[in-house]
């Protein structure tokens, strides 16, 4: 048994979730949202820092924009891992022609790119097309 710091996905206030009950759909103690919703969470300059500093789980961050046809491909094999994934992982996406300063600050420079974060530092970058299949594989290595 233990206790994992989980970020709400509505106010960004930090939870503390039994690990047992995290497949219980968790509710925000502050705001009474889930604290999962089988979406991608949207990360911007005002909520990035929160999630990267206060979750204990693993963070999936898909870095896409609009005129990249291989991040286009992407979007039902994205959604694919989240529902498989949550809430073992938290699965985020960030427009980078939105959120400019998270792009330079995380360096990308290719499109698509995947950074999995742990407790704010990435430990692993994917810059290819890849399949729900090939992405589980590859963050299941590190979590
Ligand atoms: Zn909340």
């Amino acid at each position: 048994m233990s206790l994992l710091h989980i970020v709400c996905q509505n106010c960004d206030g930090i939870n503390r979730v039994q690990s047992e009950t995290l497949k219980q759909d968790p509710r925000c103690n502050a705001c009474k949202h889930l604290l999962f919703i089988n979406s991608p969470l949207k990360l911007t300059t005002r909520n990035f820092n929160a999630h990267m500093a206060n979750n204990d789980i693993p963070v999936l961050v898909f870095f896409w924009n609009s005129t990249c046809p291989l991040c286009k491909n992407m979007e039902t094999a994205y959604a694919l891992v989240t529902s498989n994934m949550e809430p073992w992982i938290r699965v985020a996406k960030i427009n980078t022609e939105q959120e400019q300063s998270l792009a330079i600050s995380n360096k990308i420079s290719m499109s698509p790119t995947l950074i999995l974060f742990k407790k704010g530092y990435e430990v692993s970058r994917k810059t290819e097309q890849m399949n729900a299949g090939d992405i589980m594989k590859w963050i299941t290595a590190y979590i």
